[in-house]
C-alpha cells in the first residue's frame, strides 16, 4: 500500500512544474494516509491535480528565481566543504541532481552540494512526450549560470531511460531518434556542450553488429540536426543484451559516425567493472586504462561516472554502491590521482544522501591522506 502511493505521488510530481508541485505532494500524501484506498486515492490525486492546473495556469509566472535560502546555507557549510577539499586538485567532480520544479534550480542544487560538475535530465526521462520548453526557462537558466558560472564544458546531461538508439523495433527507434533530438535541442538551447547516453541494447532481436550500425546512425542524424553538441556513449555493464560492454563496441559505434569531433566516451566506472575490466589494485587499473587508449583512445573520454558495484567483478550487474562500499573500494584512489582525468565531469550517480561527503572523499583520496579504504 505505501508503495503505491509513493508511484503516485511521483508521477503527479513529474507532470507538474512549477511551486505547487510541493503541496500536491503533501496534499496527496495527507489524504493518502486518510483513505488508505486505492481507488479514492486516485481521485484524490486527480481532484488534486486538476485543481493545481488550474492554479498553474492562473500562477505561470511566479516561479521563485534565484537559490533558495536553504539551499544558500547548505552551499556556505557543506558545499563550501567540499570546495576546499577540492582546491588542490584539478579533478571535477559532481553530481547528477535534480532539475525538478525548473531547470535552473539544478545549477543551485549542485551548487549547494560543492559540485565542480553536474549531470542533469533535460525533460522528464520517463515519458516519450513532453512539452516544448519555453522561452522563460532559458532566460533563468542563463541567469543563474551569469550568477554561478559553471563551464558549460563541466554540465553532461544524460538521456532518458526509454530510449534504444539501437532499437531492432522500427517504432522504438523513431521514437528514440525524436526523444534524443528533442532533448540534443533543448541542451543547445541552454548552452551545453555535450550530452551522454546509454548506446542501447538488441532486445535480442538482432546481432550486435546491426545494433552499432544502428545506434551509430542515430548519432549521425542527431549530429546533423544539431549545431554543436557532442554526443557521449556510455560504457555499460553487459547487462542483459546491453551493448557497449566491450571497449572494442564502442570504438566500432565511433568508427561509423561521420564527424568524429563530435563523438566522445563517457567512463562509468560500476559498468565497466561489472563488465569484466578491473580497476582495483595499481597493476589492473593500469592494465585496464592502457586497453581503454588503444581501443577506444582518451582523446574521446568527455566524462566519467563515478559509481562504486554491488556486482562483483564480471557480474555484468549495473547496480551502483556508494563510494567505497561496494566492490570497487580501493579503485578510486588510481583514478582520483590519474591526471588522464583532470578537466572533465567526473559525475557520481551513487544512491542518494551522502554526496558532498562522496566527493571530500574522493579528493581526500587524491592527496593520499585516506589510501587505505
Ligand atoms: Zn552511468
Ligand atoms: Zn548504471
Amino acid at each position: 500500500m505505501p508503495k503505491r502511493k509513493k508511484v503516485e505521488t511521483i508521477q503527479v510530481k513529474e507532470e507538474l512544474h512549477g511551486d505547487e508541485t510541493i503541496e500536491v505532494k503533501n496534499e496527496i500524501k495527507e489524504n493518502g494516509n486518510a483513505s488508505g484506498e486505492k481507488r479514492k486515492k486516485r481521485n484524490v490525486v486527480k481532484a488534486v491535480k486538476e485543481e493545481v492546473d488550474e492554479v498553474k495556469v492562473r500562477t505561470k509566472k511566479t516561479i521563485t528565481e534565484g537559490i533558495s535560502d536553504e539551499l544558500a546555507h547548505q552551499r556556505d557549510t557543506e558545499g563550501a566543504r567540499v570546495l576546499a577539499a577540492a582546491s588542490e586538485s584539478k579533478k571535477m567532480l559532481g553530481v547528477h541532481v535534480s532539475a525538478a520544479v525548473s531547470i535552473e534550480r539544478a545549477i543551485y542544487n549542485a551548487v549547494s552540494m560543492g559540485c565542480r560538475s553536474f549531470a542533469i535530465f533535460v525533460r522528464n526521462q520517463r515519458r516519450w512526450d513532453s512539452a516544448p520548453m519555453e522561452e522563460d526557462v532559458v532566460v533563468r537558466w542563463k541567469k543563474a549560470i551569469e550568477e554561478y558560472p559553471f563551464p558549460m564544458d563541466q554540465i553532461i546531461p544524460h538521456g532518458s531511460y526509454l530510449m534504444n538508439s539501437g532499437s531492432p523495433d522500427s517504432g522504438t527507434l523513431e521514437k528514440t531518434r525524436i526523444a534524443m533530438l528533442d532533448e540534443c535541442q533543448r541542451c543547445e538551447r541552454l548552452g551545453i556542450l555535450a550530452y551522454n547516453f546509454h548506446p542501447g541494447s538488441t532486445t535480442g532481436k538482432c546481432t550486435v553488429d546491426e545494433c552499432i550500425q544502428t545506434i551509430a546512425d542515430t548519432i549521425n542524424y542527431v549530429i546533423e540536426n544539431t549545431k554543436f553538441i557532442t554526443l557521449v556513449v556510455e560504457t555499460m555493464a553487459a547487462q542483459g543484451n546491453s551493448v557497449g560492454g566491450k571497449f572494442e563496441e564502442l570504438r566500432q559505434i565511433i568508427d561509423l559516425v561521420k564527424d568524429k569531433s563530435r563523438v566522445g566516451v563517457c567512463l562509468d566506472t560500476c559498468h565497466i567493472f561489472a563488465a569484466g575490466y578491473d580497476i582495483r589494485t595499481k597493476e589492473t587499473y593500469e592494465e585496464t586504462m592502457n586497453e581503454f587508449e588503444r581501443i577506444v583512445g582518451f582523446n574521446y573520454l568527455k566524462a566519467v561516472h563515478l559509481n562504486d558495484s554491488k556486482g562483483d567483478l564480471g557480474s555484468k550487474l549495473d547496480r551502483h554502491e556508494h563510494i567505497g562500499k561496494g566492490y570497487l573500494k580501493t579503485a578510486f584512489q588510481w583514478l582520483m590521482r590519474d591526471p588522464r582525468f583532470d578537466g572533465i565531469p567526473m559525475v557520481l550517480e551513487t544512491p542518494e544522501g551522502h554526496y558532498s561527503q562522496e566527493m571530500e572523499l574522493l579528493y581526500n583520496l587524491e592527496k593520499n591522506k585516506e589510501n587505505n579504504m
